[in-house]
């Protein structure tokens, strides 16, 4: 066995983590989408003193060393920068991980009536076992745009609030081949079921609709809206020893997270940095809010006209001398499911944050695979800031695989690796993470920002 990181926390440090992981379940017990998680980053920020890119662009302000500022795009995803004493086209030290987990996502076009009851249909939205998300409390977060351009903020099914659910056929009558084969098309709230006698048609989705009403939301307004299936309920701690935390969108919230935090903490640094939080990884990073889209090369151009340091050839230079760490999260080893791991290569809850030189599947295939001169200077880096770490593949060859943000980011010629925390049951309602693995992680990125040429 190899050392167990616990060891180096405790007694009194244990304090550290617990309290770092402490506000880290505060942060993803009140934020379950994308733009919550952007609300949260943009309070953070400005609390911290960062100022908005968007103001400063119209007031035409200079930004010199050491100034802070983020950029939200479309509500969805959000950059923060702290510009470093260098100049940028020298390089930046990037975090980046992603703020979208998977879900069930309400259609466009929701309600419908099935044997007396008001039923809400959902599509599915990133990689999920479909079984797992069945006969379970879950809650609805999200937005919605009425056409004169209004905003209902929704979240319900968190605190006293009601909760939606998944209805699931009982053993006694599910005899198929395999039970845990759910359709898509199957994945249903059960939205109520007191009828409206009043209504001529559609009795049981008009009671729903009347409901709607009092918040001035139509049938149609679902059109314009943004709503999320999540679970309900908060993140706990987890195991009689409280050494874990079980919670909903670990992956990559606590990357995130833990980016932010240290990114906030990070003053004066050498070279600027950059902590981005991106959307839509978990449907292949496309959009206008995904890291496919222009935006984070777009805020660096404007960032750099601030500095009075914007000509082409310069961005196209800051870029490639960057350090990116693709901060996401990967699979621990199952105790209960040794088989599909290399014990041996993959990565251990409680042995710190993991990189994982190259993911993808089959033989590599669409890995980024981290140059050996980056990561013997991130070696050197965290070594030096006696930080705890562990290189590890995702599963036994050719077992399956996974992407992350990695390789969109090399297509700057820029040093991309992966690194992050390791996960159980990730892409489930709720998954599970060890507590010094989140505070080793938070610390590794402290030691990156910092990072020398
Ligand atoms: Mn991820
Ligand atoms: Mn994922």
């Amino acid at each position: 066995m190899k050392t167990n990181l616990w060891e180096n926390y405790a007694g009194e440090k244990r304090k550290d983590v617990e309290a770092f992981c402490g506000d880290y379940k505060e942060f993803l017990s009140k934020n379950k989408t994308e733009r919550e998680c952007v609300k949260f980053a943009v309070s953070e920020a400005e609390k911290n003193g960062f100022k908005n890119l968007k103001v400063l662009m119209e007031s035409g302000k200079k930004l010199k060393a050491g100034d802070k500022v983020y950029a939200v795009n479309m509500d969805k995803n959000v950059m923060l920068c702290v510009i470093g004493k260098e100049p940028i086209e020298k390089g930046i030290n990037i975090v980046g991980a992603h703020i979208d987990s998977p879900r069930l996502d309400l259609k466009a076009k929701p309600l419908y009536e099935s044997q007396g009851f008001c039923m809400i249909d959902t599509h599915y939205y990133g990689g999920i076992k479909k079984y797992q998300w069945l006969a379970q409390p879950l809650a609805l977060h999200g937005v919605v745009f009425r056409k004169d351009g209004s905003e209902e903020t929704i979240v319900c099914g968190e605190g006293d609030d009601p909760v939606f659910a998944v209805s699931d056929l009982l053993p006694h009558l599910d005899r198929k081949p395999d039970p845990k084969d759910i359709k898509g098309e199957d994945l249903n709230l059960l939205g109520g079921n007191i009828g409206d006698a009043k209504a001529e048609k559609d009795r049981f989705k008009a009671s729903i609709l009347s409901i709607l009403k009092t918040k001035n939301i139509t049938e149609e307004d679902f059109f314009s809206a943004e709503i999320e299936v999540v679970p309900a309920g908060k993140a706990r701690d987890c195991g009689l020893d409280r050494s874990m935390i079980i919670g909903y969108g670990h992956d990559d919230r606590v990357c995130a997270y833990t980016g932010l935090r240290a990114l906030l903490e990070t003053k004066k640094p050498e070279y600027t940095i950059v902590n981005l939080l991106v959307d839509k990884e978990e449907i292949g990073s496309v959009g206008a809010t995904g890291m496919e889209s222009k935006f984070f090369e777009n805020t660096m151009a404007e960032i750099m006209n601030l500095c009075g340091e914007y000509n082409e050839l310069a961005l196209r230079r800051a870029l490639t001398n960057s350090n990116t760490l693709s901060s996401d999260v990967t699979a621990a080893v199952d105790p209960t499911y040794t088989t599909a791991y290399n014990i041996d290569t993959d990565a251990h809850f409680a042995r710190g944050i993991s990189f994982n030189k190259f993911t993808g599947a089959r033989g590599k295939s669409g890995a980024n695979d981290a140059n050996p001169e980056f990561i013997a200077k991130l070696r050197r880096c965290l070594d030096d800031a006696k930080v705890t770490y562990q290189a590890t593949e995702m599963g036994k060859v050719d077992q399956g695989g996974g992407g992350t943000i990695a390789y969109i980011m090399a297509k700057y010629g820029m040093n991309v690796i992966d690194a992050g925390v390791p996960v159980l049951n990730m892409h489930a309602p709720w998954e599970i993470v060890s507590k010094v693995d989140v505070y080793e992680t938070y610390r590794a990125y402290k030691a990156f920002y910092e990072m020398k040429a």
